[in-house]
């Protein structure tokens, strides 16, 4: 628990059983019952399916959901606010559809919406808005089309909100409106002046990209004045980037927000909603800081502080309280998916074990390796440190004048690798360490190779370097000893995993058991249910992994919604190979490999048997 912080970024929803397995808290009617993720592979395994797998928790949406509207609305009880929150979902952070029909099934008693940044979004969203209460935000450019449509949701009794994004397109919704004859629910999106901190911090501030500034917001009014519109106007949103970490700059964001809505309200609009946006951060790391991957505030604290900062301003400019809205997105979807992954194959760079002594006819240098073994002390591990790089150098240097063979060389790079590793063992003893042996242990850790794509499935993690939280599933009641980095199984340098939660800190190396010969060894990467799955891409052709939605029923474990990943003929579709051709093309060069005489007749048919299969296949790695 304490090693991978589990308890900590877990936030009750994960865990280690009895078992030493990583677990997930399911509700099961009243009760809450922890499920083993290997149990849920074990049985995905017996189904057929392979690795690796993408789990997700239903229960875990609907419980995001009631966590975030409950924390609301406790903090309006407390601070007696007068207006409501209702906040929206922001599809764009995982539009898929079981997210969105899970959302909008167990918001209804929230009345909980939507929010679309495109005309795809606002087009997906429509078929879900099924709650006539509920708010459907528009964000994002909008053309003809996106207008139209929005007004003809407004005519069928829809709260579907245009908000201005830019200020070109006041004109054209003015336009259309009229066209229509409908009248239009408006907001505006606002730059803040106030920036905030974190990998999102340009989201906000003068230099952002989205929203209209003090003069564009002023010149807006203006013009809904004039054309007859101001009464239409009721939103003001701001967003101030995403995974905001600091809650003092969420506040001071706040503050100015408010000021600017109450200063709306005075122009003459009836401002009846404050969408306060994203950012709402998961504590990935579980250190509850202001560091970027964590957050120094909880959702009730994020709750009241901004309902204190909008009551204190509304009481004292004398308006009523407005309709809160937020669009968290990465809070509410986050722990919905994790990703489970098997480990293919291992190389290790330390060597605990002692290799055979070098014969007598070995050259000198691989024996003068050798010989440092008996030398190695706390007091003196430098000093053999640099004794055995200068004879491993040497023993490389013979190699290439053709004095030794690669049997030699071998010997000699695993006598280095072991020295190595025991001179980093009794680093441990010393108070203070020299750069050099520092920088041993580093390399001294091993590669996974874990069956899964970094680019497909943890993009953030290469793009940004944003940390998830990842640990082994099984055999947690046995001692880690090994330390390791992940690769992926993309051909690519960049496809790795080398930052990991190590107790409180930030590791280069996740603790990991030893992969035992003919046993699947399982990793999990947490949190991942947010912007991963769509920001993904196929490099190296890797496609969509497997996706199951996991639940429970009477006790029993449930797997629905199951969703079949990518086989190579539809990566291969996706970048314009036509699978029939292919199979057409790949045929004629096996034909006229068996007129020459290179292959039989019979092994023609098992060669097109493999390439079919192998075209019906999934990306990953698959085992027999
Ligand atoms: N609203 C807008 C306008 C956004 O651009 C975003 C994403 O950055 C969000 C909401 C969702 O933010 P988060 O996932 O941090 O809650």
């Amino acid at each position: 628990r304490e090693l991978y912080g589990i308890q900590r970024w877990g936030n009750g929803y994960f865990d280690i059983n009895s078992d030493g397995e990583a677990a997930v808290l399911l509700r099961d009617g009243e009760k809450s019952v922890s499920v083993s993720l290997q149990k849920i592979i074990d049985g995905l395994r017996e189904r057929g399916s392979a690795m690796p797998q993408l789990l997700r928790f239903r229960d875990l949406l609907d419980r995001r959901i009631e966590h975030l509207n409950e924390s609301f609305l406790s903090a309006i009880k407390a601070t007696k606010y007068r207006g409501n929150y209702q906040g929206v979902y922001p599809i764009k952070v995982n539009q898929q559809q079981q997210v969105i029909e899970e959302i909008t099934d167990f918001g209804k008693k929230y009345h909980y919406g939507l929010e679309a940044g495109s005309k795809p979004e606002l087009i997906a969203a429509l078929a879900y808005m099924h709650d006539p209460n509920a708010f459907l935000i528009c964000n994002g450019y909008k053309d003809t089309e996106f207008i139209d449509l929005a007004l003809r949701a407004t005519q069928m009794g829809l709260r579907v909100i245009l908000v201005l994004e830019m200020p070109g397109e006041l004109p054209a919704i003015i336009e259309r409106s009229n066209t229509l004859g409908i009248r239009p629910e408006l907001g505006i999106r606002f730059r803040l002046s106030t920036k905030s901190e974190g990998h999102w911090a340009e989201s906000g501030g003068d230099r952002s990209v989205f929203g209209l500034n003090s003069s564009q917001l002023i010149d807006a009014v203006d013009l809904l004045k004039d054309a007859g519109f101001l009464d239409c106007l009721k939103l003001f949103h701001y967003h101030q980037g995403s995974q905001l970490p600091n809650i003092r700059a969420i506040r001071e964001a706040a503050t100015e927000a408010v000021r600017v809505f109450v200063n709306l309200a005075q122009e003459g609009a009836p401002m009846e909603i404050l969408d306060m946006g994203g950012g709402l951060a998961v504590d990935y790391d579980g250190t509850h800081s202001n560091a970027a991957s964590s957050c120094n505030y909880s959702l009730t604290e994020y709750a009241s502080n901004l309902i204190e900062v909008v009551q204190h301003h509304c009481d004292a400019a004398q308006l009523p309280h407005p309709t809160l809205v937020t669009e968290s997105g990465r809070a509410v979807v986050a722990h919905y998916s994790v990703l489970v992954f098997n480990i293919l194959d291992v190389t290790r760079f330390s060597h605990p074990d002692c290799p055979e002594p070098p014969s007598p006819e070995c050259h000198e240098m691989v024996h003068n390796l050798w010989d440092i073994r008996n030398r190695i002390q706390p007091n003196n591990l430098q000093v053999c440190f640099n004794d055995a790089l200068f004879y491993r150098d040497q023993v490389r240097d013979l190699f290439r004048h053709g004095v030794i063979n690669l049997r030699e060389r071998s010997l000699a790079e695993k006598i280095y690798w072991h020295l190595c590793t025991q001179i980093a063992e009794q680093t441990q003893k010393l108070d203070h360490v020299p750069d050099d042996l520092q920088t041993l242990e580093s390399n001294l850790i091993d590669f996974y190779y874990a069956n899964f794509s970094v680019f497909q499935s943890l993009p953030d993690s290469w793009a940004i370097q944003q940390l998830f939280p990842i640990m082994p599933i099984h055999r947690l009641d046995t001692e880690p000893t090994q330390r390791a980095i992940l690769a992926d199984i993309t051909c690519d340098c960049d496809g790795k995993v080398d930052r990991f939660i190590h107790r409180d800190t930030i590791s280069t190396f996740l603790q990991v058991h030893e992969k035992l010969p003919g046993e699947e060894y399982n990793i999990a990467a947490f949190l991942v249910g947010a912007y991963q799955e769509t920001l993904g891409d196929l490099h190296n052709l890797l496609g969509d992994p497997h996706v199951v939605s996991v639940g429970l029923e009477d006790g029993e474990l449930t797997y629905t919604h199951e969703v079949e990943g990518d086989s190579v003929a539809d990566v291969l579709s996706y970048v314009e190979y036509d699978p029939r051709e292919l199979e057409k093309r790949f045929r004629s060069f096996a034909e006229r490999a068996v007129r020459k005489g290179t292959i039989s007749a019979s092994q023609r048919k098992s060669i097109m048997q493999a390439y079919k299969t192998g075209l019906n296949g999934y990306t990953y790695y698959e085992d027999e």
